[in-house]
């Protein structure tokens, strides 16, 4: 029997109207005849409250203990879902992670999957099981302690269970019909997307469309897991939500698929720092040990010895980033002049996959940006995607001309 994965986000699993629900659309597909493996998330909220109780009990929490804690909330919805099923006349199991068993590192909180033995589900399968449920974000580690995947880890579950058992789709129900061409809380135009390449989908999962955690989409793209993002609250056809898929099975690339953004940035600039080699790693080291994640990074042509060195950094963070890098001019390993921060910023980015073959897009884009009196901070570039940093009052606007110019509106 060809094996369908389906997974169901924690809006989808909230009560047990909902378990319902989601049962009956698991039913539909074993109808059709699949085998199906089903992965739950915890009801939406339990997660954070698990983690809360942790965080009361034990702030410099044993890691181990804090994902016996926190992985329990999928053990509640994994046997709920299979006795609803088996209500519903549909032979079902749940099936925790030890006990597939689902191996990972031992990275406490944020493990690596590194097996799934298929014998034992697919065991079940031929003597007549029709749906293994098995609870999302936990596994195993080698030296037998219970694991977690790191937040939003079922959908790598998802995947990975997609992968190992060969199935022909890995459905992520969730509570958006599908991946949108932009935020439509932003621009009224935004389009549900039917198919969207794996490596649009990572360039625009990190940059904040929190449709799919980025590890799952990493993991799709390495094993061409088809995936498909779609409702479980509205009625479904085959052709519902929108397809993840290898770049080869969308006929028309478009050349640019989306619009990102992410409202709070900040913009640092290291003025008149010295050009010499190891000042580039004088500064970023002393920023990635305190934490800081920097993203762009732009290096100023030198003048009479001097450069200087700007980069972005979530807002909040800039106090840190500040308190490092005076740290590190104090400790005699940089000197600069002074430090600017601009914390009024915000990135914005297109990304697709057809940048590749055609040429023009920055420009269009810078185009867009200037007929709307927007000025341009920052400029960075890769093969698929070129992001730019502007004032952040200007997002909106931003986004929705250049949703415009490059042709994602829905017609009206
Ligand atoms: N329940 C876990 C979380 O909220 C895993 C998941 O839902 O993907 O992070
Ligand atoms: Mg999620």
């Amino acid at each position: 029997m060809p094996v369908l994965v389906m997974k169901f986000g924690g809006t989808s699993v909230a009560t047990l109207d909902r378990i319902r629900r989601a049962a009956k659309r698991v039913g539909v597909e074993v109808a059709k005849g699949y085998d199906v493996i089903v992965i739950v998330s915890a009801m939406s909220g339990e997660t954070n409250k698990l983690v809360g109780f942790v965080e009361e009990t034990s702030p410099l929490f044993d890691a181990r203990e804090y994902d016996a804690v926190v992985s329990s909330g999928e053990n509640v919805t994994a046997g709920l879902m299979a006795l609803t099923l088996q209500e519903m006349d549909v032979p079902a199991r749940s099936w925790q992670g030890w006990q597939v068993p689902l191996v990972t590192t031992s990275q406490h909180s944020s493990a690596r999957i590194v097996d799934i033995p298929t014998d034992n589900i697919t065991r079940k399968f031929g003597e007549g099981m029709k749906v293994a449920v098995v609870a999302g974000f936990q596994g195993i580690s080698p030296e037998g302690r219970i694991t977690t995947l790191g937040r939003g880890g079922s959908d790598t579950t998802a995947v990975a269970f997609a992968a190992a058992f060969d199935a022909q789709r890995c459905d992520i129900y969730t509570d958006v019909d599908g991946v949108y061409t932009t935020d439509p809380r932003i621009c009224d135009k935004a389009r549900k997307l039917d198919k969207i390449a794996f490596e649009e989908m990572l360039e625009l999962a990190s940059l904040g469309a929190k449709v799919l955690q980025t590890r799952s989409v990493e993991l799709a793209m390495r094993y061409k897991v088809k995936l498909r993002v779609l409702s479980s609250f509205e009625e479904q056809s085959d052709e519902a939500g929108t397809l993840v898929c290898d770049e080869e099975e969308i006929m028309e690339l478009n050349v640019v698929s989306g619009v990102a953004h992410s409202r709070d940035e900040a913009k640092m600039t290291l003025v008149a720092v010295e050009d010499r080699p190891g000042i580039a790693a004088g500064i970023f080291t002393p920023l990635s040990e305190a934490g800081i994640n920097v993203d762009m990074i732009v290096q100023n042509i030198s003048d009479e010895g001097h450069t200087d060195m700007t980069f972005s950094c979530p807002v909040n963070q800039v106090a840190r980033a500040e308190k490092a890098l005076k740290a590190a001019m104090e400790a005699g390993s940089i000197a600069f002049s002074e430090l600017v921060a601009d914390t009024e910023v915000c990135k914005i980015s297109v990304v697709g996959i057809g940048m590749r073959s055609h040429t023009g897009v920055a420009a269009k884009m810078f185009k867009v940006l200037s007929e709307e009196g927007i000025n341009i901070k920052v400029i960075t570039t890769s093969e698929i995607k070129i992001s730019v940093l502007v004032e952040r009052k200007y997002m909106e606007l931003a986004v929705q001309a250049l949703h415009h110019a490059f042709d994602l509106d829905k017609a009206s």
